[in-house]
């Protein structure tokens, strides 16, 4: 066995136990230094740099203890997937490079799109993530509406305050920051008001302003919400807006039968995103990009250039012209390569457990004496927090985050919602399972009782 192999093993070995959060103790500073030895190193000290000062500080990702923010994945297949892609150093960029690698990866768009349940003319490409897959879109949006620069001070975006900051990112470099941007109302889980859209709609239509674009959510970051694009849908069909869904985090939920019953309407969206590398387990640096309409996505992406006039296909797209990229990893075989080896059943069989393990933490946190929590989860994701009886609740909890980092068994991040401080449990690595849940309801109870203590003597 070769020292990269025995790593893993040992790497993958422990998993379970590790822990899946260390405090910064400094050991990242020792590592690198700017300057490389005139001669070699071995192998294994190089392994030994990474297991001292880089495997127990900060999150861990591979974990399934890793509760926090959304989880990504890291399924040993598109490791493999990752080595015959580098190895060969396909170039997937352009059709004529290599048919077969760009054909891959039209294809896994295409099963995605057929996932979303949208027309033929779907089209669509895998980028590093969802924030280059959200820019993408939005791009899109302003060149089909013609949002010139011009007429960026009359156009109006509707959004709630629960959008993932990559799209507030989105719209400030595709150069939209000047539009009107209008947050609009959410229920009680967070999820967007359409009355209150229909009204903004309306105001703004009436002042002579331009609408053009609504952002929707398939699951929020902060509590999982999954806006109701079935009907946000038709306020857009009516007043003639682009709506862009961001389902990074909870799109592939529509391929498990929990998730299909909470994901309405996707298929109406003029574009979607999904990040494989959340979703479908994939390792990080996989995201996609999905519109209604292909061309709308080459129009906005496609290029020209004398030196590559060689390249030019009719029959099938290249991904460098649905895409700012040109030359790029061939990320289709870290996906394909995974589906096919274990087939489709293991990703929705996990996608399934994810939902009802945060159903079951839900039902068990309250349990716990003065816990509160938000509304029933509709995919994965559990804000919940500790209201003391004589205490400030949000001092409370942050000390008690902080608690829960310096234990490090179980990762957890928190967020505020309305000033109020919230902690969060997010399901979604393949390795989370029953036994995780339990160990994190463990460890909250632990880390409760000793800033309980400390809090109550003061110290
Ligand atoms: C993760 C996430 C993003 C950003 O995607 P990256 O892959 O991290 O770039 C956008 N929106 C939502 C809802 C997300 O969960």
């Amino acid at each position: 066995m070769n020292t990269a192999d025995s790593y893993v093993e040992e790497f993958l070995g422990n998993i379970d136990t590790n822990k899946a959060f260390g405090l910064r103790r400094g050991e990242a500073e020792k590592i690198f230094e700017p300057k490389f030895p005139e001669q070699p190193t071995a192998f294994e000290d190089l392994l030994t740099v990474m297991r001292k000062h880089m495997d127990t500080e900060g999150i861990n990702p591979a974990s399934g203890g890793h509760l926090g923010y959304i989880p990504g994945g890291g399924i040993w297949y598109s490791a493999l997937g990752d080595y015959l892609a580098d190895v060969t150093n396909k170039y997937a960029g352009v059709f004529f490079g290599s048919p077969g690698a760009a054909m891959m990866e039209n294809t896994m768009v295409e099963w995605m799109a057929r996932m979303f349940d949208f027309p033929e003319t779907a089209g669509g490409t895998l980028t590093s993530g969802g924030s280059i897959a959200n820019l993408a879109a939005i791009v899109t949006a302003r060149d089909k509406h013609g949002i010139t620069s011009a007429k960026v001070p009359n156009a109006v975006i509707y959004l709630t305050r629960q959008v993932h900051h990559c799209i507030d990112k989105a719209i400030r470099i595709a150069g939209l920051a000047e539009c009107q941007v209008r947050y609009i109302q959410m229920d009680a889980r967070y999820r967007m008001d359409v009355d209150d859209l229909s009204r903004q709609v309306a105001k703004d239509k009436e002042a002579g302003l331009t609408p053009w674009l609504v952002v929707t959510s398939a699951g929020t970051t902060d509590t999982g919400s999954v806006d109701p694009t079935d009907k946000v849908a038709s306020v857009c069909k009516q007043n003639d807006m682009w709506l862009h869904v961001d389902a990074a985090y909870g799109g592939f939920f529509l391929l498990c039968q929990e998730g299909k019953e909470v994901l309405k309407g996707l298929h109406l969206a003029d574009s979607i995103v999904v990040d494989p590398h959340k979703g479908l387990f994939l390792p990080y640096g996989t995201g996609a990009v999905i519109v209604r309409d292909a061309k709308d996505l080459y129009k906005s992406h496609y290029y020209q250039a004398n030196y590559m006039q060689d390249a030019i296909s009719a029959t099938e797209y290249s991904p460098a012209d649905l895409s700012p990229e040109l030359t790029r990893h061939f990320r289709g075989m870290r996906m394909w390569l995974p589906l096919k080896l274990l087939g489709l059943k293991p990703f929705v069989a996990a996608l399934s457990e994810k939902i009802q393990l945060a159903r079951y933490f839900y039902d068990k946190i309250q349990e716990i004496p003065g816990m509160e929590v938000t509304d029933y989860p509709e995919l994965s994701v559990v804000p919940w927090r500790y209201v003391p009886e004589n205490d400030d609740a949000n001092e409370f909890n942050l000390e008690l985050i902080h608690e829960i980092h310096k234990d490090g068994r179980v990762f957890l991040s928190s967020t505020k919602l309305d000033d109020v401080v919230w902690l969060r449990v997010a399901i979604l690595c393949f390795r989370t399972h029953l036994s995780t849940v339990d160990l994190c309801l463990q460890m909250i109870t632990d880390c409760l009782d000793r800033v309980k203590l400390r809090r109550t003597n003061g110290s």
